[in-house]
């Protein structure tokens, strides 16, 4: 008898966005005269920049004749855009990264999400909250927890970040072996100083551990003392992995490009204590798993470091940031306080009232869709996320709405 993989049954189902889509659809069919601004999605709204639409158009135009025709391309990413990123992302920081280390992929979604294969069932986990969900569900299936109680699996670590830590998470006091990071945060758009990154590195070789940076959204830090990578860090090349994208970076959330980073000299032990290093696991599942992002798609990512494709990202990503600035003074002038917007496309705010009740009021009353924080996470309760991926018109009528609705 074929059987299921009982732990995809732990899993809590996660209603958020239907449950949003749900009530906002109940409202609009009630309400069809009063159009709805919708703040909550996380996907971006404004076009490809031109240099990747040119890049797109001319690696296409080769994969039209025979002589530059390309079938399938190395696994990890081809050596034009592996080495571009090891020059613009790693040494233009002072990160040492070789571009070998770097293994690209078509989403930071799966990259984190797959990881976790390469490391023992038995492992402790260290899970911020509120969290992208990717980081604890693919552990639930995998049966590295236990059940979900009251919001939370049974045998994981939480990294609480609540308004009394400026919503970085503390050190654990318990030794943990896998830590999921993500700065700037999603939800939160919390970032997280050097001295902050130091004590992680410190805490995970402490602890034989190997820390798991998320920097999807490292192209909206804009303050200079704020490190973008793990590896502005001393001796984190050690301990940590690190997963980037070029969704929000550039508007490839539909055209599908990011990529991970595995130094050669972060290890992991086997039961005899031996050291691996990961770069060689990773490198065999993604040989085996992943055949390579389309080529014309790769093309377009590398135009992104060139000159024309430096300076259109830095204007889109300054587009959102602008849109951020203009929700977060609205919502400081609202009497709430809140978090993101500065380094980040997210605002978190407290509002100190129950997540849902929060959300409805805004939809009722001003027509704006946000995004509860509860959905995030127990640590979310109290709080909603706003995003600034929006056009800036929606943007000014959204917070006009709210302050109206408010008053
Ligand atoms: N990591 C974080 C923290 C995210 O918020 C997202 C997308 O929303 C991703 C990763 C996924 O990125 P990608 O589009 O590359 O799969």
């Amino acid at each position: 008898m074929i059987r299921i993989n009982e732990h995809y049954t732990k899993l809590k189902a996660s209603y958020l966005f239907s449950d949003i889509a749900k009530r906002v659809n109940a409202y609009v069919s009630a309400h069809p005269a009063k159009p709805v601004i919708r703040l909550g999605i996380g996907d971006v709204t404004e076009p490809l920049p031109p240099a990747c639409v040119e890049a797109l158009h001319a690696a296409t135009d080769e994969m039209a004749r025979r002589a530059t025709f390309k079938g399938y391309g190395p696994e990890q990413g081809y050596a034009f855009l592996r080495e571009a990123i090891a020059q613009h992302d790693y040494a233009a920081r002072g990160c040492k990264i070789e571009a070998d280390e770097i293994f690209v992929s078509d989403g930071a979604k799966c990259d984190c999400g797959n990881i976790q294969e390469i490391f023992a069932t038995d492992i402790r986990l260290a899970i911020p909250d509120p969290v992208y969900p990717v980081y604890i569900d693919t552990n639930v299936m995998a049966g590295r927890t236990g059940p979900n109680a009251d919001g939370r699996y049974a045998g994981v670590t939480y990294l609480d970040s609540t308004p009394a830590n400026g919503y970085v998470p503390a050190i654990p006091t318990v030794a943990t072996d896998l830590i999921y990071l993500c700065f700037p945060n999603n939800p939160t758009g919390a970032v997280a100083t050097k001295a902050q990154l130091a004590a992680w590195v410190a805490y995970a070789k402490q602890n034989q551990a190997v820390i798991l940076f998320d920097s999807a959204y490292e192209a909206y830090i804009r303050d200079p003392q704020i490190p973008h990578s793990i590896y502005e860090i001393e001796g984190a090349r050690d301990v940590a992995i690190e997963f980037r994208s070029f969704s929000k970076t550039a508007g490839f959330t539909g055209t599908r490009c990011a990529y991970t980073v595995v130094p050669k000299t972060v290890v992991a032990y086997d039961a005899a204590g031996q050291a691996h290093p990961l770069h060689a696991l990773w490198n065999r599942r993604h040989t085996t798993k992943f055949n390579g992002v389309a080529y014309p798609i790769q093309k377009a990512a590398a135009a992104i470091y060139t000159d024309a494709g430096r300076q259109q990202t830095k204007a889109l990503i300054d587009f959102y940031l602008g849109n951020a600035k203009l929700i977060r003074e609205a919502v400081q002038s609202w009497g709430f306080s809140c978090i993101g917007g500065d380094n980040a496309p997210y605002l978190w705010i407290n509002t100190g009232r129950d997540s849902w009740e929060f959300f409805d009021l805004l939809l009722s009353q001003a027509q704006v869709v946000c995004t509860p924080g509860a959905g995030f996470g127990k640590c979310g309760e109290g709080h909603v996320r706003i995003s600034a991926f929006n056009s800036r018109e929606n943007v000014e009528a959204a917070l006009a709405r709210i302050g109206a609705a408010l008053r």
